[in-house]
């Protein structure tokens, strides 16, 4: 029996280790968090991510080491990388942990990106205004994550209390981009090579949270660029396992925002909505198995939970939806679990999200068009 460690034991973990049973595998969660939404797919091992002697255990037990969350410390991928093949290697995780090597990257590859300054100081920040304009977003290098460690800065005046509110460690300023749309395109690629790329999902985040996708778009030079930019990604980094790239539509031009090298939420789609998942995918990449085909079933739609759980499951599932619930506890802005549906056209499928969202949030305003951000 092969035995996958995954550092990280959330919903991602979950899905993994759910997704891992089709191909005979066991799992070993290593998670701080008192029961955890993996614990109904493996056993978890208590503990810090940088806990020598829960890290020793995990290397002890498993075959394989991966990890569900990008900001599990570098030193512990290396330290378990002493002892056993961890998927994606350090170099990947530290590029994405830190969003001035991330925006570098982008630049070296010839990945397109909003305009930035990196910044030390207050002048940086002055300097940074007056070259991109307000307003900006202004956020840390590092540790951000669902909107968290960022803010917009709209007038010249409120400069010193964003750079106070972030400051203290080194940030990035951004033109703030007006986009059309937000997509993301993922991509699997396993030891020996092989890359599978799934078709480009459009993304609607709000407040920083992504609240809805919707998958395949069917725009083909906006499929091709994001396509092509996710291989010279995967390639250059000499990739194992999936990675998710996350872009901002603007005219017929596409600009990276940022990459996640794991698992990603505006891949939840593909467990029902295309011949294989991101979830399998990865464990066949890091076990350099061969990797399953990523074509789209039909169009479909995934809408995440959060917050609280519906009331009306039932209802949710008489009208097609089928139900992702992660097992945690509610919290105000908390991911609870997400529902998808995959109908047989485009249009079908704007009318099941617009379903999705009636039932879950009441009626919408039939003069707001969904797709509209
Ligand atoms: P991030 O943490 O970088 O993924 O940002 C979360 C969300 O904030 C993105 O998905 C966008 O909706 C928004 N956002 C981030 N950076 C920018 C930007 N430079 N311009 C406009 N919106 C942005």
């Amino acid at each position: 029996m092969t035995t996958v460690g995954v550092l990280g034991a959330g919903q991602l973990g979950r899905m993994l280790g759910l997704a891992g049973r089709a191909l005979d595998l066991e799992f070993e969660f290593l998670d701080p968090a008192p029961d955890p939404p993996a614990r109904i797919a493996g056993h978890v091992i208590a503990g810090p991510f940088d806990d020598r002697q829960a890290l020793s255990a995990l290397a002890a037990r498993c075959d394989v080491v991966t990890y569900e969350f990008e900001n599990v410390p570098v030193t512990a991928v290396g330290a378990l990388a002493e002892r056993v093949p961890v998927y994606p290697a350090a170099n990947a995780l530290e590029t994405a942990q830190d969003r001035l090597h991330e925006k570098q990257l982008f630049e070296r590859l010839a990945i397109p990106v909003a305009t930035w300054h990196a910044i030390e100081t207050i002048d940086d920040l002055r300097r940074a205004a007056d070259d991109l304009g307000l307003p900006l977003v202004l956020k840390t290098r590092r540790m951000g994550y669902d909107g968290k460690g960022q803010t917009i800065v709209h007038d010249g005046d409120s400069l010193h209390a964003a750079f106070e509110r972030l400051g203290g460690r080194p940030l990035i300023a951004e033109q703030r981009v007006v986009f059309d749309r937000e997509v993301s395109v993922i991509g699997a690629r396993r030891k020996s090579g092989q890359v599978a790329i799934w078709p480009v999902t459009e993304n609607r985040h709000d407040a920083g949270l992504l609240r809805w996708s919707l998958a395949p778009i069917d725009d083909q030079a906006i499929i091709a660029a994001a396509h092509g930019y996710v291989e010279s990604l995967l390639s250059h980094l000499d990739y194992v396992g999936v990675l998710a790239l996350e872009l901002f539509v603007v005219g017929d031009r596409l600009l990276a925002n940022e990459f996640a090298p794991r698992v990603h939420n505006s891949g939840h789609w593909t467990i029902e909505g295309a011949a294989t998942s991101q979830f399998e995918n990865h464990l066949r990449a890091i076990l350099d198995l061969p990797l399953g085909d990523t074509a789209a079933s039909g169009h479909a739609i995934m809408v995440n939970l959060i917050g609280s759980m519906p009331a009306i499951p039932g209802e949710l599932a008489r009208a097609g939806f089928r139900l992702h619930d992660y097992g945690k506890s509610p919290r105000p802005g908390r991911k609870l679990g997400h529902i998808t549906a995959v109908a047989d056209s485009p249009a079908a499928r704007d009318r099941c999200l617009a379903t999705a969202l009636e039932l879950l949030h009441g009626p919408v305003d039939p003069r707001v068009s969904l797709r509209e951000p």
